[in-house]
């Protein structure tokens, strides 16, 4: 099998590389091994919420300057603030123009988002559905309802609607009951907000939902929160809800797995597959030939004896979390290639006691060239990408800047490969022309 890019890993780094190459027409194939990230996560994209030095940024664009002063190893700071600023719009376009997707927020100006426990945590984009505010405002409702499911345990109304409280929201607690998810609560472990989603997004399920919420609030309440467990697939559903009960529906994120973080994972998939790209799913890249200083190909669990061979390949493996980077007693390694690593540190300095305060090991990740190249025994593979979490030279816990790193570096990479096959196309076309 021959491609013009293979990518490996399936999050949102690889996807975004994907869908860029894929619509500029080039072959694309991602190797997965699994779940990403977006399984588990908010939903809602971080961009630049902190600097290393611990200050907050609102603008994260105007921040970058200082972010390269600070960080000069940071993935920004190594593609540089005009790209960067360029590739944040790339980004936003590329999620609005995603069918099914509906995000809120852009990169002049970070917006807040209300967690499941009702704090107010700053973000760069966010689902329509989430609550948020601006930096400087408050809520847009006075009197809130925030809703729990009896017997679902990942979301707590209490938590959110104490918190909201504090802050001089009104809001009232309460949990509903639907017999019709009484199946599901026999089985707690299957009690999940996925599960939870494939009765209520049934348009006769989402009536009885209405019904039961309507019992509940008066016409003093101007918004109604949800746990995230409708709308998997689509927004219809949030939006029959919405037109029977009369009121704005919000949605929240609940713990794992993260309806919010899947549907933006199933959205970029399709669009990947309907540009032509191939996934591979289940399958995990497993070693890799190198003549010289290129890849040639690659060998996976699938395909072990013929390697997939490409002119291009993308290093989207992600971070410890998904084995992009793995971690022994005494080494930290990067698995396939084993590629050189930044910011690494004796082993008695990985990690500091207070779990609560920044872990050096956040920063630790592979070593690249400014067109983010990885770089091998201190030299670059000139046909390789690593993008997204793989990166070493930040953290994206402190910084608040997971997604963006992913979907920028990824942009970047991608970029770089279309513009590396039009000066070799010019080349050729030159020498042709010589001839
Ligand atoms: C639990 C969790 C929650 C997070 N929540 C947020 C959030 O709410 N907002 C935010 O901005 N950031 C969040 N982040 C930060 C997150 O790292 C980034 O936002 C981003 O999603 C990472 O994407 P990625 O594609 O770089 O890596 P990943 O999402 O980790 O994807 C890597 C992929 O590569 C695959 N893979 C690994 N090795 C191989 C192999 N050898 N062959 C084939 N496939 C392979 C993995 O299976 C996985 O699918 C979170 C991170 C974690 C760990």
């Amino acid at each position: 099998m021959k491609f013009d890019v293979i990518i490996i890993g399936s999050g949102l780094a690889g996807l975004t590389a994907g869908i860029r190459l894929a619509e500029a027409g080039k072959s694309c194939a991602i190797i997965s091994n699994g779940q990403s990230a977006l399984h588990f996560s908010s939903g809602s994209l971080d961009l630049l919420t902190h600097l290393p030095d611990g200050s907050l940024v609102t603008q994260p664009k105007k921040a970058l300057a200082a972010l390269a002063e600070l960080a000069p190893k940071h993935p920004y700071s190594r593609m540089g603030e005009t790209q960067v600023s360029t590739l944040i719009e790339q980004a936003q376009a590329l999620l609005s123009s995603t069918k099914g997707l509906e995000y809120q927020g852009n990169g002049d100006e970070n917006h807040y988002r209300i967690t499941p426990v009702g704090r107010s945590r700053m973000s760069w984009m966010s689902p329509k559905r989430v609550p948020t505010h601006g930096v400087d405002q408050a809520l847009p409702w006075k009197k809130l309802a925030v809703v729990g499911i009896e017997g679902f345990l990942d979301f707590q109304p209490q938590f959110a609607s104490n918190t909201l409280n504090e802050q001089g929201v009104e809001s009232i607690p309460y949990h509903i009951h639907l017999p019709l998810l009484d199946r599901l609560r026999d089985n707690p472990s299957e009690f999940r907000a996925v599960n939870i989603a494939r009765y209520l997004d049934k348009p006769e399920n989402t009536k009885a939902l209405a019904e039961e919420l309507k019992k509940h609030i008066d016409d003093s309440v101007e918004a109604i929160i949800l746990p995230a467990c409708i709308g998997l697939d689509a927004e219809e559903p949030v939006m029959l809800l919405q037109q029977l009960v009369g009121k704005p529906i919000c949605l929240l994120p609940t713990l794992p797995p993260s309806l919010l973080g899947i549907r933006l994972h199933q959205a970029l998939k399709l669009r990947f597959q309907k540009a032509g790209g191939l996934i591979m799913p289940g399958d995990r890249a497993e070693q890799v030939d190198l003549v010289g200083n290129k890849v040639t190909g690659i060998h996976t669990r699938n395909h072990t004896d013929i390697p997939i061979r490409s002119e291009h390949v993308v290093l989207a493996t992600g971070s410890f979390f998904n084995n992009g980077l793995i971690a022994e007693f005494d080494r930290v390694y990067e698995p396939l290639m084993e590629l050189d690593l930044l910011e690494t540190l004796p082993r008695n300095e990985w990690t500091q006691k207070n779990v609560f305060a920044k872990q050096p090991y956040m920063r630790f990740g592979v070593d690249t060239d400014s067109q983010l190249r990885p770089m091998k025994y201190g030299e670059v593979l000139e046909n390789v990408y690593a993008v997204g979490a793989v990166l070493g030279g930040f953290d994206p816990l402190n910084e608040g800047c997971g997604a963006g790193v992913s979907m920028i570096s990824a942009l970047y990479a991608a970029q770089q490969i279309l513009q590396h096959n039009k000066s070799e196309q010019t080349t050729s076309a030159v020498v042709e022309a010589a001839q």
